[in-house]
């Protein structure tokens, strides 16, 4: 695997003639990889001639100084693991490679950074989008995978992209999960054993409105689901909602084609999301 730290070096890898013509696939990523990224990888590889895996942990998509910090980079594993996953090129750059000093980003993404994440974590879609711009524009991919963990993170980056007029293809990759169906996530490795136990109901709710949905009213499926959630000692809900796939806008009423359950909680400190599509 080729490992560039530099736009600049990249660039030009991609640009030589060995690789002109190829198609190539983007998986963004902030590192602490695990499974749900290697099946990104995995999906890329399917897809594309020429795979690009970027490890940045981007300080503008955080809007806790103290997640920033802890937030986990254990680099070494990552290599090996992009390594046997057979990634071809690793985009690995530092914080000054990406950023130049006083920049401004403001994209109107309309609703979508004002709900759900967007309304909790006030500017972290900005972060992210000016971020995604960024490699996009460095690296110009045919295609740029994503998962659907982050569902809304999909829906913005789209957005983006149709605003922007950028030419890739967005692909949306299937969430992965433990055995015991806790969503995998780089945060995961702050959980304690109590912690993981009470991470579970996160699913646990999200099966069980599933399997309601088809027969109750959604707000009495809500209702139960967060009646449940917060019934959980060391959990604490953040929002537990049934939204349109593809705006996350509210359903309308009686109307049960499209939709998904998105959920946000903290298990004792450590803040995860999950959902699932429901029709
Ligand atoms: P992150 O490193 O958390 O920014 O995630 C990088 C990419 O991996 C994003 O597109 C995520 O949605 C995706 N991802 C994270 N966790 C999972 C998972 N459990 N299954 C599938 N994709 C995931």
């Amino acid at each position: 695997m080729e490992i560039f730290r530099t736009r600049k070096e990249l660039s030009e890898y991609l640009s030589a003639p060995n690789n002109i013509g190829k198609i190539t696939g983007l998986v963004p990523t902030m590192g602490a990889l695990h499974q749900g990224h290697l099946s990104l990888i995995e999906f890329a590889s399917k897809n594309c001639d020429l795979v690009i895996c970027s490890i940045f942990v981007n300080p503008t998509q955080f809007n806790d100084a103290r997640d920033l910090e802890k937030y986990p980079r254990p680099i070494a594993q990552d290599i090996a693991k992009l390594e046997s996953a057979k990634c071809d090129v690793l985009f690995l750059p530092e914080i000054t490679e990406m950023y130049s000093g006083d920049e401004k980003w403001l994209i109107d993404l309309g609703t979508l950074d004002q709900q759900l994440e967007g309304e909790l974590r006030p500017g972290h879609y900005q972060g992210v989008t000016q971020i995604v711009n960024k490699f996009l524009d460095v690296i110009k991919p045919h295609k740029a995978f994503f998962g659907q963990k982050d569902y809304q993170q999909f829906l913005v980056i789209l957005k983006m992209v149709q605003i922007l007029n950028i030419p890739v293809e967005l692909v949306m990759c299937p969430i992965i999960r433990e055995t015991d169906g806790l969503a995998m996530s780089s945060r995961n490795v702050h959980l304690s054993a109590d912690d993981r136990e009470i991470a579970l109901n996160l699913y646990k709710s999200l099966l069980n409105a599933k399997v309601e949905f088809p027969d109750a009213e959604i707000p009495d499926v809500e209702e139960q689901a967060k009646q449940f959630l917060k019934s959980v000692a060391g959990l604490t809900l953040e929002y537990f909602s049934i939204r349109k796939a593809d705006t996350l806008e509210f359903p309308e009423p009686c109307k049960k084609s499209g939709l998904i359950a998105l959920v946000a909680a903290k298990a004792g400190n450590t803040r995860l999301i999950d959902n699932i599509m429901l029709s």
